[in-house]
C-alpha cells in the first residue's frame, strides 16, 4: 500500500478562480516543509491534448522535457517548484476515453460492456495513482478542470470520491475554490453561491474538506464562521484568497492564512519547522524593487490574450528580477506593423521578442521588426518562428532573395530558407507529431549564447514542424549570419547569431518553457540585460 497523500483541488461557482496557482502555491509550502511534492491537472474536455488548440481557446500549449503538450498550468507547476513535470502530470477526457477504448479493441474488458463506472472511473484512478505509485512522491496534488456540476467533470468527481473511500482517513482530502462576489449595492459579501456549490458537490458524494475563498475584500472571522457551518467544514479550513497583485506572493498568503499548516494536520502530516522560502522571498524583493525600468516588445498574433504567452510574460518576471530591473513588455499585433509605421512602432522600446507561431496570419510584419532590430542595432530574440523570421529576413534583404520563405508559408517560394524535415513530409496527423520535448543543443565558443549557457552541451524543449534549410547554411553563415548551436546528432540549426549586432539571437526551441523562480532563464536574463543595456545608452545620448 502506498504512504502517498492525495490532495484533489475542485472549482466552484465560476472558472478562472486560478486553481492552477492555488494548487501551485500549496505545494511550493509543502515543498518548503521538507515534501516531495507534485501536482497534476485533469482536464474534462474530449481533446487529446492541448496540442491542436488554438491560443485563443485555453491559452498557451505548454511543452514538458518527455515531449507532452499539455495545459499551461503545468508551466506554473514548474515556475512555482522547479521539478519538472511529464506527461503524467496533465490527463484530458480525450486521453483516458483513448486508452480504454484501445483497451476495448485489444479485447482487454473479457466480454463486459465497458461503461463509464468502472472503465473510464478506473481509467482516471489509475492515472491519479501513476504518480503516488511511483515512489518519488509523498504528496499528489490533483487538480480537476472545470466547475462542480458541470456534465464533462462528472467521471472525475466520481473517481475522487471512490479514491478518498478507498485511501481511507486521512489520507486524501478536497479543497474546494470557490468565489465570494461582492455586491456593491448592497455593500455585502455573498456566501450563498458557495453554499449551493459545496451542495452540488455533496450531491456527488464529496465533501469539502477546505474552502479556499476567492475575494476582492477581506472576509471577517464572523463571515467564515457562518461558511464553516453552512458548508461542513471545519472552523479553520476556511481560507482567504485575495487578489494579489502577483501570483508569486500567493504562497506567502497562503501561509498566513494557514493553508499548508491545516492541510498537513488533515494529512496526518507532521507540520515540522517553518517552510525554508528564502529564496522565493529573495526573488519577490527583488521582483519588487527594481532599479530600473526597460521596455520589451512581444510581437505576436496572439497577443490581445495574455495566456497565449504565458510562459514568456513570466520569463521576462524571473529575468527581470535576477537584473534588478522591471520589464515592461508592450504587445504589438504583427498584423498592425509593417514598412510604413515600424518605427512609429517600435521606437520607444529597448529589445524586441518575435513570437512563437504557427501559419501566414501576421508574419510580414514580424519579418518588418526583425529587419527594423537588424537596422537598428535593438536587441533582437527571436524564439522558434521567431528565429525562422530572422533567417527569412536575412535571406530576403542580405542574401537578396526577396521571396525567400518557409514552406509552412510559401509552398513554392524558390529559397525555402526555412522548409520541412524528411520525416516530416509524411505526416498526416495533426497532433503529436511536430519535433516535442527536449533536444540537445551544441553551443559554438566565442558566441553570444557561450556566455550565456555555462554549459557546451544544452538541452532545451521544442514544438515545431520546420527546419533551419541546411541547403542555406554556407551562404548565411558567409554573409554573416552565424550558426552557434546545432544538435550534436542530426545537425539541425538551433540557434543563430548576428556577431556584428550587440545582441540579436534567434533560437529554434523554446527557453520560456524551462524559466523558473529558483532558475531564471540564462538567455531572458542575457537578453533583459541587452535591453537594459541599450537603454542607458540611448538616455544618455
Ligand atoms: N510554425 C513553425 C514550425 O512549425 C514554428 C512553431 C513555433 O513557433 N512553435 O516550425
Amino acid at each position: 500500500m502506498s504512504t502517498t497523500k492525495y490532495i484533489f483541488v475542485t472549482g466552484g461557482v465560476s472558472s478562472s478562480l486560478g486553481k492552477g496557482i492555488i494548487a501551485a502555491s500549496l505545494a511550493k509550502l509543502l515543498q518548503a516543509r521538507g515534501y516531495r511534492v507534485t501536482i497534476q491537472k485533469l482536464d474534462p474536455y474530449i481533446n487529446v491534448d492541448p496540442g491542436t488548440l488554438n491560443p485563443y481557446e485555453h491559452g498557451e500549449c505548454y511543452v514538458t522535457d518527455d515531449g507532452a503538450e499539455t495545459d499551461l498550468d503545468l508551466g506554473h507547476y514548474e515556475r512555482f517548484l522547479n521539478v519538472p513535470t511529464s506527461q503524467a502530470n496533465n490527463v484530458t477526457t480525450g486521453r483516458i476515453y483513448q486508452s480504454v477504448i484501445e483497451k476495448e479493441r485489444r479485447g482487454e474488458f473479457l466480454g463486459k460492456t465497458v461503461q463509464v463506472v468502472p472503465h473510464i472511473t478506473n481509467e482516471i484512478k489509475e492515472r491519479v495513482q501513476i504518480l503516488g505509485n511511483s515512489g518519488d512522491f509523498d504528496i499528489v496534488i490533483t487538480e480537476i478542470g472545470g466547475t462542480v456540476g458541470d456534465i464533462e467533470s462528472l467521471p472525475y468527481i466520481e473517481s475522487v470520491r471512490q479514491m478518498k473511500w478507498d485511501l481511507g482517513a486521512n489520507n486524501s482530502l478536497v479543497i474546494h475554490l470557490t468565489l465570494i462576489p461582492y455586491l456593491s449595492a448592497a455593500g455585502e459579501l455573498k456566501t450563498k453561491p458557495t453554499q449551493h456549490s459545496v451542495k452540488t458537490l455533496m450531491e456527488s458524494g464529496i465533501q469539502a474538506d477546505i474552502l479556499v475563498c476567492r475575494t476582492e475584500h477581506e472576509l471577517s472571522q464572523e463571515l467564515k464562521d457562518k461558511l464553516a457551518l453552512f458548508c461542513n467544514v471545519e472552523k479553520g479550513a476556511v481560507i482567504q484568497s485575495i487578489d494579489a497583485s502577483t501570483i508569486y506572493d500567493v504562497p506567502n498568503m497562503m501561509r498566513e492564512e494557514g493553508l499548508d499548516t491545516i492541510t498537513l494536520k488533515k494529512l496526518n502530516l507532521e507540520v515540522g519547522e517553518a517552510p525554508k522560502l528564502e529564496v522565493w522571498n529573495q526573488f519577490l524583493t527583488r521582483h519588487k524593487n527594481p532599479k530600473a525600468s526597460v521596455n520589451i516588445g512581444l510581437i505576436g498574433k496572439y497577443v490581445e490574450l495574455q495566456d497565449s504567452y504565458k510562459s514568456i510574460l513570466e520569463a521576462f518576471i524571473h529575468a527581470g528580477a535576477a537584473n534588478e530591473v522591471k520589464v515592461n513588455v508592450e504587445p504589438i499585433h504583427s498584423e498592425h506593423i509593417d514598412a510604413s509605421n515600424i518605427s512609429e512602432e517600435l521606437k520607444n522600446l529597448d529589445a524586441i521578442l518575435v513570437a512563437p507561431g504557427f501559419g501566414e496570419r501576421g508574419v510580414e510584419g514580424k519579418i518588418e521588426a526583425v529587419r527594423y532590430a537588424r537596422e537598428n542595432n535593438l536587441p533582437y530574440f527571436g524564439i522558434c518562428l521567431g528565429m525562422q523570421m530572422a533567417v527569412i529576413e536575412y535571406a530576403r534583404n542580405v542574401l537578396g532573395y526577396a521571396d525567400a520563405n518557409s514552406s509552412e508559408m510559401s509552398k513554392n517560394t524558390s529559397h525555402p530558407v526555412i522548409n520541412l524535415m524528411e520525416e516530416q513530409k509524411h505526416v498526416t496527423n495533426m497532433g503529436g507529431t511536430m519535433r516535442l520535448g527536449s533536444w540537445e543543443c551544441k553551443i559554438e565558443p566565442n558566441s553570444i549564447v557561450s556566455t550565456i549557457y555555462a554549459n557546451e552541451i544544452i538541452n532545451e524543449r521544442h514544438r515545431h514542424r520546420y527546419e533551419y534549410n541546411d541547403h542555406y547554411r554556407d551562404e548565411l553563415e558567409k554573409a554573416g549570419m552565424r550558426t552557434t548551436g546545432t544538435n550534436p546528432k542530426t545537425g539541425l540549426v538551433e540557434i543563430i547569431e548576428l556577431p556584428e549586432h550587440p545582441w540579436f539571437v534567434g533560437v529554434q526551441y523554446h527557453p520560456e518553457y524551462k524559466s523558473t523562480v529558483a532558475n531564471p532563464h540564462p538567455l531572458f536574463v542575457g537578453f533583459v540585460k541587452a535591453a537594459h543595456k541599450y537603454s542607458k545608452q540611448t538616455t544618455d545620448k
